[in-house]
């Protein structure tokens, strides 16, 4: 039997809030329509930000770069190798095809490159520097040949580590830009930022909802919005290490879901009382508390088998999963963003720095897609080639009826004169 030890006050269900919805409207259309005045206007408006020109120079990327400290260039640096090295491998696996399907008949796929692509890096709350690497560098792993950056002042400055992890990670063009105008300038152009084909990275629900509206006129990676979190846990871990996991994630923002499925009822407990012993002591807790008391949830299950079931119908972006078997849940959930197995992992391993992207799938859409990986960048297109006549002709006939079978004259003599030419005869219907 399921039952809920605690409730969520709010759902995030799988819509975004309409009214973020029309506001975000409203500002697309004021970039489509305004350009490079809207951008300033919106800029000044929501960040408090005023230039000339939003992209940033040489020297002012030059200055973030060398503005970081040994340590912090190192940190950056084995950062972004564990990502460049986990995105080449899968970059490694997704080999182009050819093969005979009939005498004669070649068929293939390659994995062409996205060309211009547009990479968000949030930063209103906090600057997510490591949306950089995993935006950026991902992209150039594919090889796409143009991948700029937009990431928001960071308390009206420019975002200095932000601005230098995205020149680490080889950002073509960098700009000064947050939110739906960042989102609008890529997506559309202006006279200050050639339109990309595609946008890419998280960002909070305005940002999200701006990639949505956009899709279709560019393309996108996947709907990234408001970080959730889920932690499945059995009593081979204790209470403490559970809130902190919860607590971790929920401090990204008010509307941040967090949820614990577990099978032990002390656990559920335990885990009670140390979100409320942490809440008092985390500097973050305004935030974090505001998304528990809404958003938290504890679901005690009696069997793996329901345990199994609650994750997937959450289907959250991070599962955290601290059983005896953790493996039984890689094994069987089918809808998650990312799966933390055991309890020496964690979500701010791959949040940061272990290699895994964390560009991931928020409100359910981890049951249709995964996160952000080198694939998302890359177009799989086919090709074919017919090598003899005989196959050109004996192709030609099926094409030919099919055709006919569907009114399609225009195509059927597409067939048919290749039937004439290559098989030197005419169609039988
Ligand atoms: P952000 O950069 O996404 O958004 C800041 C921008 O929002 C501002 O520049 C401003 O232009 C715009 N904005 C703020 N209030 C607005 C309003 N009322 N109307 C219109 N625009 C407004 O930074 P953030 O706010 O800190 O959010 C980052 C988000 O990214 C968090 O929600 C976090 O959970 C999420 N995130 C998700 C993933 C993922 O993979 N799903 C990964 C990392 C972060």
């Amino acid at each position: 039997m399921i039952r809920h030890v605690k409730t969520a006050r709010l759902t995030q269900g799988d819509k975004t809030d309409p009214t973020v919805t029309k506001t975000v409207e409203d500002l697309l259309v004021q970039v489509a329509e305004g350009g490079d005045e809207a951008i300033r206007e919106l800029s000044i408006r929501f960040d408090g930000l005023d230039r000339d020109n939003y992209r940033l120079t040489a020297a002012e990327i030059a200055t973030c770069v060398n503005g970081l400290t040994k340590q912090e260039r190192h940190d950056i640096d084995f950062a972004q190798e564990q990502i460049r090295n986990f995105a080449q491998a899968q970059r490694d696996t997704m080999l182009d095809l050819e093969v005979e399907t009939l005498p004669g008949v070649i068929l293939g796929h390659k994995h062409v490159p996205i060309q211009n692509v547009g990479c968000y890096v949030p930063g209103g709350k906090y600057p997510l520097l490591a949306s950089a690497h995993m935006t950026v560098l991902t992209a150039k792993v594919a090889g796409c040949q143009r991948v700029i950056t937009c990431a928001p002042p960071f308390k009206g400055k420019i975002a200095d580590k932000i601005v230098a992890a995205q020149a680490l990670a080889g950002a073509d063009e960098i700009y000064c830009l947050g939110g739906v105008q960042a989102i609008a300038a890529m997506g559309y152009g202006t006279e200050m930022i050639d339109p990309v084909d595609m946008l890419a990275g998280p960002g909070n629900a305005y940002v999200a909802e701006a990639k949505r509206l956009l899709f279709g006129k560019v393309g996108i990676d996947l709907f990234a919005g408001p970080t959730e979190t889920l932690v499945i846990a059995d009593d081979t871990v204790d209470g403490e290490i559970c809130a902190t996991d919860l607590l971790g994630q929920a401090e990204h923002g008010i509307n941040s879901p967090v949820v614990l499925i577990t099978n032990s009822e002390k656990l559920a407990k335990d885990t009670l009382a140390e979100i409320e012993r942490l809440l008092a002591i985390l500097p973050t807790a305004e935030i974090a508390r505001k998304a528990w008391e809404d958003y938290g949830e504890i679901i005690l299950c009696e069997t793996l088998e329901e345990m199994v079931g609650e994750g997937d119908r959450v289907a959250s972006e991070h599962v955290q999963v601290m059983t005896v078997d953790p493996d039984y849940f890689l094994n069987n959930m089918t809808n998650y963003g990312a799966l933390f197995l055991g309890a020496r992992t964690n979500v701010a391993f791959g949040d940061k720095v272990i290699g895994t992207n964390h560009t991931l799938p928020t409100l359910k859409a981890a049951r249709y897609t995964g996160g952000l990986w080198v694939g998302k960048f890359l177009k799989t297109c086919t090709y074919q080639k017919v090598m003899t006549d005989t196959a050109s002709a004996s192709i030609g006939a099926y094409a030919s009826r099919l055709s006919h079978m569907e009114g399609f004259v225009g195509h059927a003599e597409q067939a048919n004169i290749r039937v004439r030419r290559f098989g030197k005869r005419n169609v039988a219907y």
